[in-house]
């Protein structure tokens, strides 16, 4: 089955007002490419003034607690991502599973929460250089994004990001072969969790030190359905040649 690609940026703990031009460009760039589904997940600070940056543009947040509300110091909810213009959201990046010590369950929460508020939910699931030299990477993610899974999710609006977590701002990049045999796997476990028709219409994104010059070669690879971009998202100067690539 043909599924659109989608290419996403991931600020992190970047940027400032100052920098919203960025998203303004990237979002211009964005409408001459729409063959390609585009969208930047910001800090929480910058959510509300990036939405108004870049109108009809999708923007998201980075990761959201399952509960409507609370006493969660520093989490935020699926309404205040919506309520600041936010369409979509990560969970289970590496770096919050690590940081806040969250589990599959966890994020098996947080993605259903997004889910049923409307929200498009970005999976992240990936394996340490440790699990990867020892061999098992295959079976330690497929293991985990079966684990991470929200019950009866909305196909249409969930994607899995592979995001090995050796790769992730360091500039080495899987392989092709690495890459199409993990995502063919991902593909086999969400049929044997979701059914083949669902499972055929999640998009599967490659993240991990992506680049203007290795896109085309990633999106090449079978089962990649777009990608997950942090450092090169910063600038439309870096993201842009991303988005063409998948065009
Ligand atoms: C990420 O953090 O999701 C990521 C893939 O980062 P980078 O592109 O900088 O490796």
């Amino acid at each position: 089955m043909a599924r659109r690609m989608l290419v996403a940026g991931n600020w992190k703990m970047h940027g400032l007002g100052a920098d919203l031009g960025e998203v303004t460009m990237i979002s211009m760039a964005a409408e001459k490419n729409r063959r390609v589904d585009t969208a930047l997940c910001m800090p929480a600070t910058l959510l509300h003034r990036a939405a108004a940056a870049a109108p009809g543009f999708d923007i998201g947040g980075q990761d959201v607690h399952p509960e409507k509300g609370g006493a969660h110091t520093g989490e935020i909810s699926v309404d205040m991502i919506k309520d600041a213009g936010g369409a979509l959201t990560i969970v289970g990046h590496s770096e919050r599973r690590e940081a806040c010590g969250q589990s599959d369950g966890d994020i098996a929460a947080r993605a259903a929460a997004a889910l049923s508020g409307g929200l498009h939910v970005i999976l992240c699931v990936g394996e340490s250089l440790d699990v990867r030299e020892a061999g098992n990477a295959v079976e330690r993610v497929t293991s985990q994004l079966k684990a991470s899974l929200p019950a009866d999710p909305d196909p249409n609006r969930l994607a899995i990001a592979y995001e090995p977590i050796w790769a992730i701002g360091t500039g080495k990049v899987a392989g092709p072969e690495e890459i199409g045999e993990m995502h063919s796997a991902l593909r086999g476990a969400l049929s044997e969790s979701l059914g083949a028709e669902c499972a055929d219409k999640v998009r599967i994104l490659y993240g991990g030190s992506v680049n203007g010059d290795n896109a085309e070669t990633i999106f090449a690879v079978d089962n990649v359905d777009g990608a997950l971009v942090g450092g090169a998202s910063l600038s439309a100067a870096k993201f842009v040649p991303i988005i063409e690539a998948a065009s």
